[in-house]
């Protein structure tokens, strides 16, 4: 049995697929009497991938567009030209370099060549042939990375790590459950489990080395919990507790609809996190009033261009359209850290959580922060949409935000294009910044919703992602339960409210405290809706009140955990 982190509730039974997004080390020397054999390892993975691409290249054509698909046409004239691959011929007869290796150095010289010329489209190109390089290596490894876009069995997925848009692509109905080496509580990973209603275990290290393709292993994402080849009488325990969770989950769901009010009669609106349109339905399911997160993120991954204006804007309408006459608060572009896009070309950074992300890009790039805030716009004239802006640390971040939000108004004005003129316009708080001076941002905002995924990371130095340091990871620490407060008491004190979307706001045990500070609105991902509202309708405001104060003075944030436990034990949870 292996411990890790339980980043996503569920059981899952089932078979290993491995799967690698990283090369893994290869042999780079050979003998003399290997390099026929390597050379026709080399032509056979040429041949394969060339297969591979042209398949690629129809996929996109259908699914994408013609223009997306000649770059996999570029990339098939690479491996069928002849100096590309006598380079690598050479480098194994001569160099006596494993067909992988000599496809390492030939990839190396010629993109480094390229690198260092002085034109754009040029040193473009240089990306290119290390995509195909790095393709030709996987083939010649047979590591199979293609297998998760289109799965004929169910598997459960094993890896190092994942990225969002690993996620993004695999072929969600046929994975039962993520087992990661990597990745914490809050990572982007889980964020995406959750809203996938999969059961993950992240954070098991060394895992990925430990199992094979087609290993039996069962993924206990409500303990964290990770067996490898469990036996009869396992399987069984697991199978009964499988459907037990299935019944539960089905009659908290007939539940969810009902208003969430608590014992004594104040109402706390719920909502849901949500990244796609099609979560819109979960978030309806399980009893949400509104959307209290969207993270328009996810249009823009999985994909080799910026999304339209029009593409924006048909997403952010159908999900108006769903949730009306709910509200929905459309996030603006949150990228960069752990969410890479790679048309975009981030720089590589030493910090990315404090680099160049979020609303860092969107005011530098303009031109996709307009074009977004265009789309939302127009959206809001077919329900009632919010707008928020992500990681703002100072009041000329939001001026200048707010600025080119007016401009996108004016614009549209002009062009006889309408909106909703009254929208609302809120931050996220999830810095430490953020949250001491929020008495000034307060000014230029409707409402205020507190990431406490980051600001946890943020208030805490501990990085969200980092295994390593998980024990240190805790919103309940009194520094950040301070913020909380400070926020909404600042907020409530201007006359506006202050939601909570960070991952907090769906932890049963958090909710006695969320409550008693006062919190105006809850949005957690669709799944922890009954959960939430059936302990919040337990609550008594007036005794969350009184508990909440008890809880601000703790020194530790274990004491705070206990004390909630037993406040929740008090009420019949
Ligand atoms: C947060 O930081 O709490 C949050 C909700 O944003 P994300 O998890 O997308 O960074
Ligand atoms: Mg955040």
């Amino acid at each position: 049995m292996l411990k890790g982190i339980a980043a996503s509730p569920g059981i899952a039974i089932g078979k290993v697929l491995k799967y690698e997004n990283k090369l893994s080390l290869f042999k780079e020397k050979i003998e003399p009497w290997e390099i026929d054999e390597e050379l026709q390892n080399l032509h056979r993975a040429v041949q394969d991938h060339i297969l591979r691409l042209t398949e690629l290249r129809d996929k996109t054509g259908r699914e994408i567009g013609e223009k997306e698909a000649e770059i996999f046409d570029a990339h098939i004239l690479m491996l069928k030209d002849p100096m590309f691959i006598e380079s690598i011929e050479e480098k194994i007869r001569v160099g006596k370099n494993s067909a992988a290796a000599a496809v390492k150095f030939a990839v190396e010289e010629t993109a480094g060549i390229l690198k260092d010329v002085d034109d754009e489209y040029i040193r473009e190109r240089a990306s290119d042939i290390e995509d195909v390089g790095n393709g030709l290596i996987k083939n010649i490894l047979n590591i199979d990375d293609g297998l998760i876009e289109k799965l004929n069995d169910e598997v459960i997925l094993v890896a190092q790590e994942l990225n969002p848009s690993d996620t993004a692509r695999m072929d969600k109905e046929k994975v039962l459950g993520f087992a990661l080496d990597t990745g914490g509580r809050t990572s982007h990973i889980a964020i995406m489990a959750n809203s996938l209603e999969i059961p993950a275990v992240l954070g098991v290290e060394g895992l990925s080395k430990n199992v094979k393709d087609n290993d039996l292993i069962i993924v206990d994402g409500n303990k964290g919990i990770i067996i490898v080849h469990p036996s009869d009488e396992q399987i069984g325990e697991y199978n009964r507790q499988l459907e037990a969770y299935k019944m539960k989950k089905s009659m908290a769901e007939k539940e969810c609809n009902r208003p969430c009010t608590t014992r004594d009669g104040k109402e706390i609106q719920i909502g849901a996190n949500i990244g796609t349109p099609g979560d819109a339905e979960y978030a309806k399911k399980y009893g949400a009033r509104g959307v209290g997160l969207y993270r328009t993120e996810f249009l823009f991954m999985d994909r080799n261009d910026l999304p339209s204006e029009e593409e924006q804007f048909i997403a952010y309408r159908e999900v108006a359209e769903k949730m009306a006459p709910g509200p929905v608060i459309i996030r603006t572009l949150d990228i960069g850290a752990d969410k890479s896009l790679p048309y975009l070309e981030l720089p590589r950074e030493q910090n990315p959580f404090l680099g160049w992300r979020a609303i860092r890009i969107c005011l530098d790039r303009r031109d996709i922060f307009i074009t977004q805030i265009r789309a939302v716009l127009r959206a809001s004239n077919f329900g009632n949409i919010k707008i928020m802006y992500p990681m703002v640390c100072g009041v000329g971040e939001l001026i200048q935000a707010n600025g080119i939000l007016q401009q996108a108004k004016d614009d549209l004005k002009k062009e006889g294009i309408a909106y909703d003129e009254k929208i609302e316009t809120g931050i996220m708080i999830e810095t430490p910044a953020a949250a001491i001076i929020c008495d000034i941002l307060v000014k230029y905002v409707d409402f205020f919703s507190i990431g406490t995924n980051d600001l946890t990371q943020y208030t805490l130095a501990v990085d969200r992602m980092n295994n390593r340091v998980a024990d240190l990871y805790n919103p309940m620490h009194p520094a950040v339960l301070r913020l909380v407060k400070h926020v909404i008491d600042v907020s409530h004190r201007a006359g506006k409210w202050t939601g909570m979307c960070g991952e907090l706001a769906g932890e049963t045990l958090a909710a006695p405290v969320l409550v008693g500070l006062g919190i105006d609105e809850m949005s957690m991902n669709p799944l922890s809706i009954p959960r939430i509202k059936e302990t919040l309708r337990r609550i008594s405001f007036d005794k969350a009140k009184e508990f909440s104060k008890e809880v601000l003075s703790m020194e530790h944030p274990q004491e705070a955990q206990d004390a909630c436990r037993a406040f929740l034990d008090q009420t019949g949870n």
